[in-house]
């Protein structure tokens, strides 16, 4: 993998900030005491005029309809609002929404506007920011995940569940985009991407970026159910799935001394878990073993991307337990009424997390060197990337060196 420190390095000149602010930013702590009088970034020479006058071009690989290959695209970004931050694209991780999102495999639900830019696990350098902005200065790093918006008043925006706000959030990618200059919202795989900066994670100094990228969606969809559902040391719980949400949701389990079993139908994968961190992992296409861990289960997290026959998952849930679906959108299979009456068992839903939450991932993850396992990529592999995680061939998630872009 390539050394990523170049990427980290403290901003230079005047804007330099004490140790002790940067490490205070780093801990998502008093983010508005590092610079008085929001004039961030107001000392600092604009490196980008063209972004403060008007929609400016940028490059991009979209999908422009759904049996085509991704490939280059130009497309506009919006100039930089008074509360906007410009980032330049270091990394974006490949998750698998993107290639449902790219083949229009959502259509029931979230049908796809061509031409179609995925992309949600994004670090980028911070490359300009409107007048208004205190969170970030130039040269700082920072994130954005799978929502750029939401309305900000609503009762879930306000208890910083932005993911379910009530007028809908604007996702990262295919959202109506009431700031424009498109129809919809382009995503990371992209050279620059601008948002609100309410929207974009600090990302600590130190940070491996390309790995950090996919907490941005894996890692916050895996770890708000953890809080949710106050996952604690010593009680059980099953990854159903080991891909990249799953294989994130083991480390995240083990971190909390949970004790984690992986279900996966990839043989290959039963010996990675262990090394992951799970005390056991089973192929849940062995009837014997799934029949073994009835009645186990506190919590299990199914980061599954399709329906599948959840019957023997509920059997192996504790009375009082609970799964969480967190990847497949379709009607859900093979859990009837008895099964969750009988010993008051339920089956539940959970859609990334909010800002703050997501916030508070990477924070805990960078002060416990948690990140993704990533195969780096350039642009131009994304094709053959999306084949290979259809096919379940990634250990865990491809990760675009965004900076590659031609
Ligand atoms: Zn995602
Ligand atoms: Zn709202």
């Amino acid at each position: 993998m390539d050394d990523h420190n170049h990427h980290t390095g403290q901003p230079r000149g005047p804007e330099r900030m004490s140790r002790r602010a940067i490490l205070t930013a780093g801990a998502g702590l008093a983010a508005t005491q590092i610079i008085p009088g929001g004039t961030a970034g107001a000392q600092e020479p604009k490196k980008d005029p063209p972004a403060a006058k008007g929609p400016f071009p940028a490059r991009a690989y979209a999908a422009t309809k759904a049996d085509a290959p991704l490939g280059p695209l130009k497309i506009e970004r919006r100039a930089v609002g008074p509360h906007d931050v410009l980032l330049d694209v270091l990394y974006c991780g490949v998750c698998h929404s993107d290639i449902h999102q790219a083949r229009d495999e959502w259509a029931e639900w979230g049908p796809t506007t061509y031409p179609c830019v995925p992309g949600h696990e994004i670090i980028g350098r911070v490359a300009a920011v409107g007048e208004k902005v205190t969170k970030f200065k130039v040269g700082d790093v920072g994130g954005v995940g799978c929502m750029v918006d939401s309305c900000r008043t609503c009762d879930p925006c306000r208890s910083d569940r932005e993911q379910n706000c009530e007028k809908g959030a604007t996702f990262t990618y295919n959202a109506p985009d009431k700031h424009g200059p498109a129809k919809v919202t382009y995503g990371g795989y992209s050279d620059k991407i601008v948002a609100t900066e309410h929207f974009v994670i600090r990302i600590p100094p130190g940070a491996d970026l390309a790995a950090t990228a996919p907490l941005l969606c894996a890692g916050i969809t895996t770890f708000s159910p953890m809080q949710h559902w106050k996952l604690k040391g010593g009680q059980k719980v099953g990854v159903i799935g080991l891909g990249g949400l799953g294989h994130l949701a083991v480390k995240l389990a083990v971190a909390r001394k949970a004790d984690v079993t992986v279900f996966t139908t990839s043989p290959g994968k039963v010996k990675d878990a262990v090394r992951l961190g799970a005390k056991d992992a089973v192929l849940s296409t062995d009837a014997d073993a799934m029949k073994r861990l009835a009645n186990t289960f506190d919590l299990l997290i199914s980061t599954a991307p399709k329906a599948y026959p959840m019957g023997p998952f509920v059997n192996a849930l504790k009375a009082g337990g609970t799964l969480v679906n967190v990847g497949a959108m379709e009607e859900l299979k093979g859990v009837t009424g008895i099964n969750l009456i009988y010993a008051r068992k339920s089956v539940a839903g959970s859609m990334i997390g909010g800002i703050a939450e997501t916030q508070e991932v990477i924070d805990y993850c960078a002060a416990r060197g948690i990140t993704a396992d990533v195969e780096l990529i350039a642009p131009e592999d994304i094709n053959k990337a999306f084949d290979r995680v259809v096919k379940k061939d990634v250990r865990y998630r491809f990760v675009i060196d965004m900076a590659k872009l031609k």
